[in-house]
């Protein structure tokens, strides 16, 4: 088969699909394969990038699939999510939407044919009791005393859980195989259960449902999965997948192949924890920028192609580690420096009088949207005797190393002139209110001996919400620790009530912005009218500047 040169760093599976294409003359087929119950996160961005990366650069096919067998926890609302999530990562799936669920038929029909070759029972035993049976890593299993029924009696049977004769939990299908397999998944895995509850997809067409183990390999099978990609907790899964699609009459025999999950620093990557920041209030939802999941990274102003690119960084291997949230931030400031439009905006400020500056006086400013990109155009800035500064770049005494505003010293201000500070006015609190200055002329040679601190004019000027946002953790591997709620960061989202100029309320189009000194931002396009206009902290300008 003929691909194209390799551009995806996918380590060890490079190797597998050069040599599938080397002996086969039949494209690659690939498939995600998410549950419908929850929303997709960082870590299924790895698996997503993977099956569709390599379906795009082998001139192969990637399909949806979702493995929708368990409709307790599953939800229309987490298909349209996922769908859109894919989407918006810019991939699109082969021909329609496929579901598991789809070939319940099938797989029933499988489930007759391996009772009928004496490949699997319907068991009686409760789910206590099945557990206790199956034994441990050094104790072998008990063969349940329904294994050895007739045929007859297992298709009876089977055929009762189907048409709801049979309560919940009160029988289940079994493979037979050996109770004291080295491998517990070996030790006569459930094929199907009874569960009297509403499918999303068949309705009330059917009451037991196939479990992962059954539906997944059959499904890839029925449609022509060439490379099974899953996280290696599944390796153990593999001899399952061979056996049922050994022993069933089925033409095609997918390959599993298992690669490490995602773990990324201060966060965890599991639906159901996640669902507990929920639960407990920690975040507002699923798309709470301060969330691992894509809604909640796209909400914060990651771009679809700073996710691939960190997708593409930290490859593919075997081997299970914690990623360095430093390498996600990187990919996103690297895309956001060339992207982001630049502009001065006030988180904490405080207001500075020019006082030999006429009241009324006012300078327009040209300066370029982008210091290294001139399409990003220019944009006129007014520099009146009343502006504002940023509260943290004045001290009353700031020692040597103090590179901003101090009283009796003197800063540039960006794009603008030279100030020095003269005297404070303060509340009765003793909070500082004004600073009063004198606009100064200095020699260009002293030019660099002095800090530059960006401002806001009073002119133009309007209140905006900024919505810093840190680690919600505040160790660096939550997902280790049992009870995760006694590791949140309380200054996980910080908000500030400060000053842009109004002129961005004019160009909504834009969505990124570099406050210069403060961080990269985007707009909320929820909040973005003249009245109230809110914007996310993407990231900092530099690694470790969490406020
Ligand atoms: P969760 O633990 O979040 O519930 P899951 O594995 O149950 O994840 P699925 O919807 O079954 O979620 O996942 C779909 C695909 O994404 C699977 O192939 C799964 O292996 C992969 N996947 C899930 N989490 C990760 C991760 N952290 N890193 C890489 N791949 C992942
Ligand atoms: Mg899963």
């Amino acid at each position: 088969m003929k691909y194209h040169k390799k551009k995806i760093n996918i380590g060890f599976i490079d190797k597998i699909i050069q040599k599938f294409l080397h002996n086969h003359n039949s494209p690659i087929h690939t498939r995600f394969p998410p549950e419908p119950n929850g929303y997709l996160h960082i870590g299924h961005a790895k698996s997503i990038f993977l099956n569709f990366e390599i379906a795009k650069n082998y001139n192969g096919k990637c399909n949806l699939r979702f493995d929708d067998t368990n409709p307790i926890k599953e939800n229309i609302k987490y298909i349209h999510s996922i769908k859109r999530d894919i989407q918006w990562l810019g991939y699109q799936w082969y021909k329609e939407t496929k579901y598991a669920s789809q070939y319940f038929q099938k797989m029933y029909e499988y489930a007759i044919e391996l009772i009928k070759k004496k490949l699997a029972y319907v068991d009686q035993l409760n789910q206590l009791e099945i557990r206790k049976y199956r034994g441990t890593l050094e104790k072998g299993g008990i063969n349940s005393p329904y294994r050895n029924q007739t045929i007859e009696k297992n298709l009876i049977l089977f055929q009762d859980m189907k048409e709801g004769k049979i309560k919940e939990g009160q029988a289940c299908l079994r493979a037979k195989i050996n109770m004291n397999s080295a491998c517990i998944i070996m030790r006569d895995p459930v094929l199907y259960r009874i569960k009297f509850k509403k499918h999303h997809q068949t309705k009330n067409k059917w009451c037991i449902y196939p479990t992962y183990d059954f539906a997944h390999c059959i499904s890839d099978a029925i449609e022509g999965i060439t490379h099974s990609l899953c996280t290696l907790e599944f390796q153990d899964n593999k001899k399952l997948y061979n056996w049922i699609l050994d022993n069933i009459n089925i033409k095609h025999h997918p390959t599993q192949h298992e690669y490490s999950r995602l773990n990324l620093e201060y966060s965890v990557l599991s639906k159901r924890k996640l669902q507990i920041l929920i639960d407990n209030n920690i975040v507002k939802d699923w798309n709470d920028p301060r969330m691992p999941t894509l809604s909640g990274l796209r909400k914060r102003g990651y771009t679809p192609t700073a996710i691939k690119n960190f997708c593409n960084k930290i490859g593919i291997t075997k081997q299970n580690n914690l990623i360095e949230m430093q390498i996600l931030e990187s990919c996103i400031r690297k895309e956001l420096n060339q992207i982001a439009y630049r502009t001065m905006a006030i988180l904490n400020p405080i207001k500075v009088i020019i006082y030999n500056l006429p009241k009324n006086y006012e300078q327009k400013i040209n300066i370029l949207n982008h210091p290294k990109n001139l399409q990003f155009g220019k944009r006129k800035i007014h520099f009146t005797n009343e502006i504002y500064i940023e509260k943290s770049d004045f001290q009353e005494k700031g020692n040597n190393k103090y590179k901003r505003l101090v009283l009796g010293g003197t800063v540039k201000l960006k794009y603008s002139c030279f100030i020095t500070a003269q005297y404070i006015q303060k509340d009765k609190n003793q909070n500082i209110k004004k600073i009063f200055c004198t606009y100064q002329i200095i020699n260009k040679i002293n030019y660099k001996k002095y800090g530059i601190i960006h401002w806001i004019s009073k002119k133009n000027t309007m209140q905006a919400e900024f919505r810093l946002y840190n680690h919600i953790f505040n160790i660096k591997n939550p997902d280790i620790k049992k009870n995760i709620l006694s590791y949140i960061n309380q200054q996980s989202k910080i908000i500030k009530y400060g000053l842009i100029h109004k002129s961005i309320t004019k160009n909504l189009m834009i969505k990124f912005y570099q406050f210069e000194r403060i961080g990269y931002f985007c707009i909320d396009k929820n909040f973005c009218s003249n009245k109230k206009i809110i914007f996310h902290r993407t990231v900092t300008l530099k690694e470790n500047w969490n406020t």
